[in-house]
């Protein structure tokens, strides 16, 4: 990477510091109030223009270069960081800890936060050459409903024409980045599912319409579905993660709900058996004389799709940082991801980068109490952020 927009032993020091103490201070979806703060405040340190309270909780942080755009023309990258954490307890014992009993940050949030202020930073020193501007985007609430899109309405991606985001992966080890073309997260449509019967004496099930027996009946013929109504060759899956219904053993329920996940990435494919569960689920409920409603709901995400030319630049970058042996490709993943939204406006790339390391017992996985990183990721991170981003200005 070209010596101005190196790392220093400081900027080593305060991402670092910076993860440990946003890992500290987790806050869930819409109220990382405390974390957009910190951001904001460290963003005007380094000189950056700031617009706080985008879309609830969100910052926008605009770095404008001073360098000599390249023949091609003026560029605006954009830099995406979710900040929020989950609802958690951590385990107990970690010297940088939670110190709020129920939250944590477990799925590296607060390391993608720390990078993107980091690579700020650094930036925002080599301002002279630098040859086009760099949104950062630190958005609320990818772990539930999204602050993607509402920050994308409320102008986040304005001249900007490209993104690139990280997400922290335990999949991979320590000193490995993984990027490819494609999708690289899933369409996921949540759904809840009511089954209504008629509630009766458990003695007598015939003067009864029993909601738990149908939903006996409907569950795995959902998951029938996904084994003969999709190619075996496409990803998708479908789950169910919670059913209710009923208080005691001697009464047939009224009612009987369940939630499930239904992931894809082929955007037809997803349509198609959106309306195959609609189907089956009506179908099947009413043939033992049930009615059944399905509720879609208002927090899925599209696939995340990443652009052949912008990850190019992000491997090619990858591979001198971390050399190119380790520049690796990530098996298809059917979590979801908002990050989708600032990809389907424009191209981009959202890159893993690994923070695993087993050998010292890292190795939790994401939204598990045991989650944890080596923070030697951290470096690794900043520097493909800033050197993507260069190039990507420069039009190399
Ligand atoms: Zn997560
Ligand atoms: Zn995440």
């Amino acid at each position: 990477m070209e010596r101005r927009f190196a790392r220093t032993p400081e900027d080593d020091q305060f991402v670092v510091d910076l993860r440990r103490d946003l890992h500290m201070h987790p806050e869930l979806a819409w109220e990382e109030f405390r974390t957009a703060g910190r951001v904001a405040e460290l963003a005007r340190e380094a000189g950056l223009e700031v617009r706080e309270g985008v879309a609830g909780t969100g910052v926008v942080a605009i770095l404008r270069g001073a360098g000599t755009p390249p023949a091609s023309g003026r560029r605006t990258i954009l830099i995406r960081a979710d900040m929020d954490a989950l609802p958690i307890l951590e385990a107990p014992g970690r010297p940088h800890g939670s110190t709020v009993p129920g939250k944590m940050h477990a799925c590296g949030h607060d390391g993608h936060v720390a990078m993107a202020t980091t690579a700020a930073r650094v930036l925002a020193r080599g301002r002279d050459q630098l040859p086009g501007d760099i949104v950062f985007a630190f958005q609320p609430a990818e772990e539930t409903d999204g602050g993607a899109a509402p920050m994308i309405a409320a102008g986040a991606l304005t001249g900007v024409q490209a993104a690139i985001g990280i997400h922290l992966a335990n999949t991979i080890p320590i000193g490995q980045v993984a990027a490819q073309p494609g999708p690289v997260t899933a369409a996921t449509d949540g759904f809840v599912v009511t089954i209504r019967g008629k509630g009766g004496h458990a003695a007598r099930p015939h003067l009864s319409i029993d909601p738990v027996a149908i939903a006996c009946q409907v569950i795995p013929s959902l998951h029938v579905l996904m084994t003969r109504e999709k190619s075996p060759a496409q990803p998708g899956v479908l789950t169910i993660g919670a059913i209710h219904a009923g208080t005691v053993g001697n009464v047939i329920a009224d009612t009987c709900e369940f939630r499930g996940t239904l992931r894809t990435y082929d955007p037809e494919l997803r349509l198609r058996l959106r309306d195959r569960v609609v189907e089956l689920v009506t179908g099947i409920t009413a043939s033992f004389r049930g009615t059944a409603v399905v509720e879609w709901d208002g927090g899925a995400y599209p696939p995340t799709i990443n652009d052949p030319e912008v990850t190019e630049i992000v491997r090619r970058v990858a591979g001198a940082v971390v050399g190119e042996a380790n520049v690796v490709t990530h098996e298809a993943s059917l979590g979801g991801d908002d990050m989708a939204y600032f990809l389907e406006a424009v191209p981009g790339c959202y890159f893993r980068v690994g923070s695993a390391n087993p050998a010292r017992g890292i190795d939790g996985p994401g939204h598990s109490p045991r989650f944890d990183i080596d923070e030697a990721c951290l470096p690794i991170g900043v520097d493909v952020l800033v050197g993507t981003a260069v190039a990507f200005l420069a039009g190399d």
